[in-house]
């Protein structure tokens, strides 16, 4: 029976790019979507920004552009990294949409009407200066436990404490340094203990039919112990994200509209027109209680809390449809170890496609996927092995070692018929790979890999004992050269459907030289027989370590790039030890791991006032600011430099501005008496300091109104 299918991938958070490990999500959904596709199923495929937050509201503040034209930027960026990587979403949205909007207050509607919506005052830290509550994470302090300064609102880095923000010692703002004050506010509630009961039931019938991993039940498991809690959804103003219907001032807290952004990106998709060949009706009929459709969720294990408990609870309050599955992953990992910045193994998505073709990535990534929790390794050397052995030495080989002689001395058309005997080869290992099927509905991908290469190796040895290159010097051996060639080509035909959602644009390639059109994995039971292919071209070239070594290089130096022109940074830290103006992100955020580092504290070796006075520190006017073409790291800007006329200056800081015009006209420091360096994008003048840990987290310094251009910094 054909099933008719939700997919979704968490939505990434519009604060930051895209890196490899959202690829992992992205691609392990695409490939499940494709294989579901393949099989005969309806599947809808939608994903969005995650646009809401404290973070991009403080953000945007900081460049000067409003929530909107920061998110819509991001936007771009991540679409194009999603769509550059295969991952092909019929709709890829924004949870700040009118469709979100609507759909998050029906929910909400739906919810209050039931029961299930509380208020209660809370007492919460408050920054008096920058008049906002501050989330957990906007918080930092020392460690009431271990004392460790410098200590974020919820937790200790240094000793693993958990704690409220209410008892750090000292705390201040990260937003602006102050004091925070205690200060009280009415919240919004979901009793999330109403669903308790259904919430018990629903894990153990989702476990029982494949919907969720038992790891993950046996985890939701210990948050029952105590009973469920009620379930803090508003927060105060100033916050960008959708106001509480009736609440001026109060906002949905942006784990209420994140998952609900899910439906709305679908909704929109069924909104849209003819081409996805759905109409409104069918949303309705996809939401209603007990719809026979499915929704299947893929995440990753830092967000199973939201996706399992919270959203479950709010449809099912709301008179909705509940998740068919939930499907968790691991973490990326690089080498062993957690992506680093330092090493250059913290990869963008953009950086690896500026150097790796995506499929080389989707195809080790699968190797390593199976239906657990466990953290996928990148590990560098065995990636090229792979990608070079499997899809180069095992797969494209079949193709390119037969097509020639097809051509050559069969007028590019494969046998009308088999004999029986070599059929059966065929069908034998075509019986095989049908396995793949449940493989990848399991998202055992690993293991329909393993399958794969199984029967290329039969089909190389297969090549290897009868070596068409020898019996094409053989004239009375054309009709079982032909045979040879048709098996060999049918083989090959054969491991591409199986590969293709894991490698859809090199399947793509390859089905074009075979002048076919396999729609499914049915097509894969017959074999091509008096089909004529097309000339051979190369469908898949080695990875060469120069080009890992050049992105592992370019992620390094876009952490080196960060304040300027490529030096170390001296940046100027706040000497105070705060992080200023830094916007750490919220924790709740899908997918973000964009954490500050703390601000690195002073050195303890000092300077003479002379060394200091080396320093040629100006003040410049921004006459020109904008992004470089060819540069995923570099802003230029032009400066009014006053008496030292005008000055072009490369700064790799456009992680941090992502609308670089809107800087024209603003003054910055730079130091002047730099050697001018020459790049590849022309001369850079001088070097402009920022304050932060680099990526995103960069401030520009800035001089009070009345400073002049050119004016000396002392
Ligand atoms: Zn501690």
């Amino acid at each position: 029976m054909p099933r008719e299918i939700l997919v979704t991938s968490a939505l990434p958070y519009a604060n930051g790019r895209i890196h490899l490990g959202h690829v992992v999500e992205h691609v392990q959904s695409d490939i499940w979507v494709r294989a579901m596709r393949m099989a005969g199923n309806t599947v809808h495929y939608v994903c969005a920004d995650d646009a809401h937050g404290t973070s991009i509201m403080l953000r945007a503040e900081k460049e000067g552009i409003t929530p909107e034209t920061l998110i819509g930027n991001v936007w771009k960026e991540h679409t194009a990294d999603l769509r550059d990587f295969g991952v092909a979403y019929d709709h890829y949205s924004s949870t700040h949409t009118d469709a979100n909007r609507k759909l998050t207050y029906r929910i909400w509607r739906a919810l209050e009407q039931n029961g299930h919506v509380e208020s209660k005052p809370v007492k919460q830290l408050f920054d008096p200066e920058r008049q906002m509550f501050l989330p957990d994470r906007f918080i930092k302090g020392e460690c009431p436990v271990c004392h460790s300064k410098d200590q974020y609102g919820d937790a200790c880095e240094v000793c693993g404490s958990t704690y409220n923000p209410i008892d750090l010692i000292n705390p201040y703002s990260v937003v602006s340094g102050a004091k925070p004050v205690e200060k009280q506010s009415l919240h919004f509630f979901v009793k999330l203990a109403d669903f308790e009961g259904l919430l018990k039931t629903w894990l153990e019938e989702r476990r029982a039919a494949g919907g969720l991993q038992a790891e993950v039940v046996n985890k939701l498991k210990e948050w029952f112990a105590d009973g469920l809690r009620s379930w803090d959804v508003s927060r105060d103003a100033p916050y960008f994200g959708f106001e509480i219907p009736g609440q001026p001032g109060k906002y949905f807290y942006v784990w209420v509209d994140a998952p609900v952004g899910y439906l709305a990106a679908f909704k929109e998709l069924c909104e849209g027109g003819s081409k996805s060949g759905l109409a409104a009706a069918d949303f309705e009929r996809f939401i209603r209680a007990g719809s026979d459709t499915e929704m299947v969720h893929f995440i990753g294990k830092d967000i199973i809390y939201f996706h399992t408990l919270f959203w479950p609870a709010m449809l099912h309050g709301a008179g909705l449809r509940m998740p068919t599955a939930v499907n968790v992953h691991g973490f990326l990992t690089v080498d062993g170890a957690k992506m680093s910045k330092s090493r250059g193994t913290f990869v963008n998505a953009r950086t690896y496609l500026d150097h790796l073709d995506a499929d080389y990535l989707r195809y080790y990534l699968a190797s390593m996927l199976g239906p657990t929790l466990a953290d996928i390794d990148l590990d560098l050397k065995a990636f090229e092995e792979r990608v070079n052995s499997h899809l180069v030495g095992k797969w494209a080989n079949i193709a390119s070692r037969c097509a020639g002689f097809v051509h050559k001395l069969f007028d590019g058309k494969l046998a009308a018929t088999l004999p029986e005997t070599v059929h059966a080869r065929y069908d034998a290992a075509a019986a095989k790979l049908e396995a793949c099927a449940a493989l990848y509905e399991l998202r055992d991908y690993a293991a329909a890999i393993r399958l794969i290469i199984e029967v290329a190796d039969e089909a190389n040895a297969y090549v290897a004992d009868h070596a068409p290159w020898v019996m094409a010097r053989d004239e009375s051996k054309r009709d079982e050269l032909h045979i040879v060639l048709t098996l060999a080509l049918n083989y090959f035909r054969l491991l591409t459907i199986w590969l293709a959602p894991i490698v859809p644009a090199t399947a793509a390639r390859a089905f074009a030289f075979m002048d076919d059109t396999p729609a499914d994995f049915e097509a894969a039971l017959r074999p091509l027989l008096g089909h004529a292919i097309k000339p051979f071209q190369t469908l898949v070239t080695r990875i060469e370590p120069k080009n890992v070594e050049a992105m592992i290089e370019a992620s390094k130096e876009s952490l080196a790039m960060n304040p300027t022109q490529g030096s170390p940074s001296p940046l100027p830290s706040p000497t105070n030890g705060r992080a200023g103006k830094n916007a750490a992100p919220e924790s709740h955020t899908m997918n973000d791991t964009s954490v500050p580092s703390k601000p690195s504290s002073s050195s303890s070796e000092t300077i003479s006032i002379d060394d200091f006075a080396k320093l040629d520190l100006r003040v410049g006017k921004v006459l020109v600011c904008e992004a470089v073409d060819g540069s995923d790291k570099l802003l230029r800007f032009e400066l009014d430099a006053g008496e030292l006329g005008k000055r072009q200056i490369f700064s790799g800081i456009k992680a941090a501005y992502t609308d670089p015009g809107k800087l024209a006209g603003r003054n910055v420091v730079f130091i002047a008496n730099l050697a001018p360096r020459k790049m590849r994008f022309g001369v850079s003048e001088g070097m402009i300091l920022s304050a932060g840990s680099g990526g995103a987290d960069l401030f520009l310094l800035d001089a009070d109104d009345g400073a002049l251009p050119g004016a000396p910094v002392k």
